[in-house]
């Protein structure tokens, strides 16, 4: 290689993103914004076309709950309008019922003085979204598809190679690549997983009746079945199974399907009139540990994963991004350990006490014993009739 070849090749940046899913993109226009030279490798093809958008076009299966936490991080970086000139809905309510007994939580907006619980969007929308609004920032260099090699962990700087031989630097490198994190491996930063033998079985359905803007939730021994609220009135289905039942349940022509779901979901909403193609995806309760390294930083999934019975994941991921980014807005050295710690520091807590959250609902409701039956329906019911502990609760989950 000629020196000059070199000196071309490697470029400095303040910090390298691997993975442009909705948290690693959304990191990337707030370190932008706060004026930062950001490099962004993301593997898969998605972002590179952000599509124009069909509102005919048939629903993501991937779909979030997205806070208003989160919304207020995308008005922040100009995505929010563009999600909401897709598809987007805000819900109003969220009704959750246990199957074992009478035991009924519902929130409502309208009693928080609130016009929605927050907004119900396909994980594409948000992805295109933020895609297009990380394309406005001339300090944001995207490479994709492409893929990291290996890097370097130095006193000073990260370096790192791409697998098509681009050599890039930076001060700092965060993994923000999901579940099975690649930066979090290289770096061999161990990772505690609960695997919870479960998966949640995903779909688009058409119920005979409304959805009344209403995130509903069915909490069934073998886990929770939602039935999230879409613009055109039909519902996005998340159900939570063991995994040989998801199997079962997969594996059913859409007839039999609509049927068991319809029964599963209690007829809440009468018959299942239609129902599109179906996919499951493992979950899984993990915690990396450390977040962070001397100039390595993981966030989001590559972080942590939770049960999406609450539907926190990617919100927990967002608050990621806008904590990181809020610590690096002023410091000369991004990767310097003392910076990356204080991050670590204000994230950890929230995102181990929401995954125990999740665990105890998990397990609580997967147990039979008709003693703990009793006294959770007592519980939710007692809770339901509290105001003021409910309001805190949702508020929380609102991220307001
Ligand atoms: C069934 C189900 C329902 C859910 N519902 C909700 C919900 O309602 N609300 C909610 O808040 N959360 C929900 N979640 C969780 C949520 O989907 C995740 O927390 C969220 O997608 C994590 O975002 P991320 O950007 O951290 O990771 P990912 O979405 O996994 O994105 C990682 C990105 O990195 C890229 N990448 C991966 N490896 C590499 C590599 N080696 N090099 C370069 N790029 C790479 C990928 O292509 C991808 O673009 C749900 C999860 C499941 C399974």
């Amino acid at each position: 290689m000629s020196t000059n070849h070199k000196t071309k090749s490697i470029n400095h940046y303040d910090v390298i993103i691997n993975g442009s899913g909705m948290v690693g993109a959304t990191l990337a226009c707030l370190l932008a914004q706060a004026g930062r030279k950001v490099v962004v490798i993301e593997a898969s093809k998605f972002l590179s076309q952000p599509k124009s958008y069909d509102l005919e076009a048939p629903y993501d299966l991937r779909v979030s709950a997205i806070s208003r936490a989160s919304q207020k991080a995308f008005e922040k970086i100009n995505a929010w309008d563009a999600m909401l000139s897709m598809r987007a809905l805000p819900y109003e309510v969220m009704d959750v019922w246990d199957a074992g007994g009478d035991g009924n939580v519902r929130f409502d907006a309208a009693e928080l003085g609130e016009p929605n619980l927050g907004h119900i969007i396909e994980n594409s929308v948000v992805q295109s979204a933020v895609a297009a609004s990380m394309a406005n920032f001339e300090n944001v260099t995207v490479f994709q598809p492409a893929k990291l090699m290996h890097f370097d962990m130095l006193a000073d700087r990260v370096d790192a190679t791409l697998e098509n031989g681009e050599q890039l630097s930076a001060d700092l490198i965060v993994g923000a690549d999901g579940a099975n994190s690649q930066v979090r491996t290289l770096a061999g930063i161990d990772v505690i997983v609960d695997d919870y033998a479960q998966r949640g079985l995903v779909a688009t359905v058409k119920t005979q009746e409304h959805h009344q803007f209403t995130a509903w939730q069915r909490f069934q021994q073998t886990g929770p079945l939602a039935f999230l609220p879409l613009v055109d009135g039909s519902c996005s289905i998340v159900w939570t199974l063991p995994s040989d039942r998801a199997d079962y349940f997969l594996s059913l022509n859409k007839t039999d399907f609509k049927i068991a779901l319809a029964e599963a979901f209690d007829h809440k909403l009468g018959k299942i009139i239609k129902v599109s193609d179906r996919a499951a995806f493992p979950l899984r309760g993990s915690q990396a540990k450390p977040y962070v390294l001397d100039r390595v930083a993981l966030i989001g999934d590559a972080a942590h994963t939770i049960h999406p019975l609450a539907g926190q994941g990617v919100n927990l991921g967002i608050k990621d991004a806008v904590e990181l980014s809020q610590q690096l807005t002023a410091v000369s050295d991004c990767g310097s350990l003392k910076v990356l710690r204080r991050y670590e520091r204000a994230r950890r807590g929230d995102n181990v006490m929401t995954m125990r959250a999740m665990e105890g609902f998990r397990l609580l409701f997967g147990h039979s014993a008709s003693s703990v039956k009793t006294a959770r329906n007592f519980g939710m019911n007692l809770f339901n009739h509290a105001p003021m502990v409910k309001n805190q609760v949702i508020k929380k989950a609102m991220g307001l």
